[in-house]
């Protein structure tokens, strides 16, 4: 049988802006509780190796990324090991994250840039970290937030993008006006934990494929609660 709603499509149709920043705070709240601890999960030890990671990430788990850099990382350090990288043998080394090809010419395009123009140091603004290949909005905010504290945006994978719909949080598919609704709802010094607490929940509860509402600490304040298909 299915569970009783308490919190309907047609409440969050009529919600207004005041309310749905309240469930938006309660929503953040009871993610911190269930998930204090979560972070990045990708491996690196500079934040040259965590803009490296991020662009690998692409189409590909953390997991597999982490098992690639933990040998890539000790060869490559520096913007300029990288810049100077051979394309082919570069291409062989980080083949199994998919997209190998076009991963490897953004990286050591990018690398270049850093190290001619930055002195292979990660710069500290989005609009700065916008002209790297390979590195859009999403990117930038995690380089930008785990590497230097700068926290300009919110990060919208495909975790945030799913779970801010089925929240009821954004009525868009496309990253970047996911992400502005997303500022306008929760308040800025939350901007950045935000991002890594859903993608937890994504992990771990609110699966893609079959979300765990009964077992969700949002049950009552979500409008897709019990009402996706595959949920348990
Ligand atoms: S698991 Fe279910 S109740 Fe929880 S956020 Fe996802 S859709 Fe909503």
């Amino acid at each position: 049988m299915k569970p009783r709603k308490s919190f309907t499509k047609s409440d969050a149709a009529r919600e207004g802006d005041r309310e749905r920043k309240k469930r938006a705070l309660e929503i953040i709240k009871r993610l911190g509780r269930r998930f204090p601890a979560a972070r990045i999960a990708l491996r690196y030890q500079n934040p040259v190796q965590l803009m490296v990671a991020v662009i690998l990430s692409a189409q590909c788990t953390d997991k597999k990324v982490n098992e690639v850099t933990a040998t890539l990382f000790k060869k490559y350090r520096t913007a300029r090991d990288f810049a100077n990288a051979d394309l082919t043998t570069f291409e062989r080394e980080i083949r199994p994250t998919g997209f190998y090809r076009m991963k490897t010419r953004n990286i050591i395009a990018a690398c270049k840039i850093l190290d001619a123009r930055f002195k292979g140091k990660i710069p500290k603004t989005m609009a700065e970290m916008l002209t790297f290949p390979g590195i859009a909005r999403k990117s930038a905010n995690i380089v930008l937030g785990n590497a230097h504290g700068v926290v300009e945006g919110i990060a919208v994978d495909t975790h945030v993008s799913r779970i801010a719909a089925r929240l009821g949080l954004t009525k868009f598919s496309d990253p970047v006006k996911i992400e502005k609704d997303l500022m306008a709802l929760f308040p800025r010094a939350r901007w950045f934990d935000l991002t890594y607490k859903i993608i937890e929940h994504g992990r771990n509860i609110c699966e893609a494929k079959k979300p765990k509402c009964s077992l969700c600490p949002l049950n009552d304040i979500c409008p897709s609660a019990f009402n996706l298909p595959n949920f348990i």
